[in-house]
């Protein structure tokens, strides 16, 4: 079968080591130019290339296998930049730092989304309070009413979106999606692809569905054509969409399946609680060999229920963004920095981290919170190295588990013990 040939897995990207024997966990490796990165593994957010309030040489301290990048916020810089990351020719060793290595100051895997999600966003998002995951429960009718309304801040052609940014009228479509993709250098890179809003019904999602089916070919055409030109090899993940229907998402993982992408994305919108229901209907409609990565989720029991179930890579902004704000990560669960003005113990008791490692206290890290703006941002790099190496370090121990058979153990003895602190 033509499909069948199409859809061998290229030149072992992806190896498994290890099934657990009691879920659907998976031990893995993924081989990208820039390095290897161990799964299951979080991927951490760098939206503009760079992880906010971080210097480069934080990144290696804190575990980080890999980050994400947004294609829309460098959109811009990428097609205005000079630097030939990908065309300038095929004896150039793969090992060149790209522009998102160059902005980034320090050399490992890295991945970019499509800019889609977004794009979407701004049809719907902030105004009605939507995230990626609904809180309403169900489907209140007047609300979707509203956001389709909301959808005339953008509009969906065939060919793709048009919206306006900074006042200007944009399009944004699979060609140029993997365009500024290819220019930005991503080891791994995403399909174009629509993001519905949990709110949307039946016959909205069947018809985005179509569309995301079509760019997922023209994607795939497209990157295919500039591999060949350039020489310069990139990963490309194909994404199921489906909403929150049973039926459209099976049709997706099986479209999505069938097509010779390197891996497969999960994309959103679930209804809260309907994260693992929906990876269940996906699941096993996609090829084993193939690495999986849940998009956009990353809270502690939901980083547990998506490795069970089978995924390989998820990404989130928790880790960053909280400890921006404060929120420090520990097994006994998260606490808000300012409750322990007082405390000079340890950030977490025997954490390895940089920051705990260095006998920064609670204390001082609040005092520092509190303290002149560079003393903030001093707190908040302090914060989110601490964070991100708990996240980083968390996953390393998940991957520890299923290698000796205990994930369930250590999943249900992990959970029993992160509880929100008073
Ligand atoms: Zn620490």
């Amino acid at each position: 079968m033509k499909q069948n040939k199409q859809n061998r897995s290229r030149g072992g990207f992806f190896k498994i080591i290890k099934k657990d024997k009691h879920t659907q966990a998976r031990l893995g490796v993924l081989s990208t130019p820039h390095g290897k990165i161990e799964t299951p593994s979080y991927v951490i957010v760098a939206t503009r290339a760079e992880i906010k309030c971080l210097k480069p040489s934080d990144i290696k301290k804190t575990k980080t296998q890999v980050v994400i990048a947004n294609t829309y916020h460098l959109w811009n810089e990428a097609l205005n930049s000079k630097l030939e990351t990908l065309n300038k020719s095929k004896t150039q060793n793969s090992k060149t730092k790209t522009f998102l290595l160059k902005k980034l100051g320090t050399k490992l895997p890295t991945m970019t989304d499509s800019g889609g999600f977004q794009v979407f966003s701004l049809g719907f998002g902030k105004e009605n309070k939507i995230g990626k995951i609904l809180n309403a429960h169900p489907v209140d009718n007047r609300l979707a009413k509203s956001i389709i309304h909301r959808r005339k801040n953008i509009r969906i052609s065939q060919r793709g979106v048009h919206f306006l940014l900074d006042g200007k009228k944009r399009f944004l479509g699979p060609k140029l999606s993997m365009q500024i993709q290819k220019k930005l250098g991503a080891d791994i890179v995403f399909a174009f692809d629509e993001c519905t809003s949990p709110l949307d019904s039946f016959d909205y999602n069947k018809k985005a569905l179509e569309r995301t089916h079509k760019w997922a070919q023209e994607s795939l055409k497209y990157k295919v054509k500039s591999e060949k030109l350039s020489g310069k090899r990139q990963f490309l993940f194909g994404i199921v969409q489906g909403g929150r229907y049973k039926s459209l998402r099976i049709k997706s993982s099986k479209y999505i399946a069938s097509l010779p992408f390197d891996g497969i994305g999960i994309g959103g919108s679930f209804g809260k609680d309907e994260m693992v229901k929906t990876i269940k209907w996906v699941i096993p409609h996609l090829p084993k060999e193939k690495p999986r990565h849940l998009l956009g989720i990353g809270k502690i029991e939901d980083i547990f229920n998506a490795v069970e179930q089978g995924i390989d890579l998820f990404d989130c902004v928790i880790p960053t963004r909280e400890a921006r704000h404060g929120r420090i990560y520990t097994k006994n669960g998260h606490f808000d920095i300012s409750k322990f003005r007082n405390i000079s113990i340890p950030l977490e008791k025997e954490c390895k981290c940089p920051v705990c490692k260095a006998g920064i206290t609670r204390r001082k890290l609040y005092e520092l919170f509190k303290g002149s703006d560079k003393e903030k941002q001093k707190a908040q790099r302090h914060a989110t190295i601490h964070n991100i190496w708990f996240f980083n370090n968390l996953l390393e121990e998940i991957r520890k588990s299923i290698k000796n058979n205990k994930f369930e153990q250590f999943k249900n003895k992990f959970l029993k013990q992160f509880r929100p602190q008073p």
